[in-house]
């Protein structure tokens, strides 16, 4: 498990280290992300202790072929999933900040703490997090999934989308709905949330009951939908996402009540 006790780690400059590169994270020779303990090299961020230890991460470029990050979701502990996800974030955030989006003047990390403060104007940035709503719709032991044009062939998942300014968690379910399969929902009630490092989504998890359920597709986002049961289902998204959670559990809970 990841501690997030960055302030102890001020000025830490050893210890194990993740190493993160354009397209993937390498491998520590042992099918982890997590190199042996060493001095750590110029440009690492702490991230905090992993099992006691000082953990870094460092950004590289020009790496071989390392397996990129749904390849390690695919392979990894989920106990693992804070360490890739807290890296992967983190370094986007150090590279895609480096400049005040205010005055242009320089950004430098505070010691300590994910936060970088432009040197002219003050401002202060954080590493972004973007919610996003994902929501099973049910109908009494029906499931309603859909696909979007970038899926693989035969594969459908929830439906999902971005949480958008001023709006609520349950608003934001209620509109994904209707724009992207056209049914009104009823009752709401909270799964559980997932870190989602690609590139920094954290997906909140609802179920979500129809009170409607004639579909009328989108056509752009979502290609296809339809109502499915535990013995019709298509295709199902990877077994390390919400998306599969959120199902699998509802099957579960229709399958006790038989
Ligand atoms: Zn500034």
């Amino acid at each position: 498990m990841l501690e997030r006790d960055l302030a102890g780690l001020a000025d830490c400059r050893a210890g194990y280290l993740i190493r993160v590169g354009e397209e993937g994270v390498a491998d520590n020779g042992q099918g982890g992300i997590v190199q042996s303990p060493d001095r750590w090299p110029q440009g690492a961020i702490a991230l905090g202790r992993w099992q006691g230890e000082p953990l870094a991460v460092i950004a590289e470029t020009g790496e071989a072929h390392w397996p990129t990050p749904r390849e390690w979701l695919a392979r990894l502990d989920e106990r693992d999933f804070a360490l890739i996800s807290t890296a992967l974030q983190v370094v986007r955030w150090a590279r895609d900040h480096r400049f005040c989006g205010r005055c242009g003047g320089a950004m430098r990390q505070r010691p300590g703490e994910f936060m970088m403060q432009c040197t002219k104007c003050g401002l202060r940035s954080y590493p972004r997090i973007s919610p996003c709503i994902i929501t099973l719709v049910t109908w009494r032991d029906r499931l309603l999934l859909a696909r979007s044009p970038r899926f693989a062939a035969g594969r459908f998942s929830t439906l999902a989308g971005f949480i958008e300014p001023g709006e609520s968690a349950e608003e934001a379910v209620r509109r994904e709905v209707l724009e992207e399969v056209g049914v009104q929902v009823g009752r709401i009630s909270y799964y559980r949330s997932q870190s989602w490092p690609m590139p920094h989504s954290l997906m909140l998890g609802f179920y979500a009951e129809a009170a409607s359920r004639e579909l009328r597709v989108d056509g752009v986002e979502i290609e296809a939908a339809d109502w499915f049961d535990a013995n019709t289902l298509p295709g199902l998204p990877p077994s390390y996402s919400i998306s599969r959670g959120l199902i699998e559990n509802f099957l579960r809970g229709t399958a006790r009540r038989e």
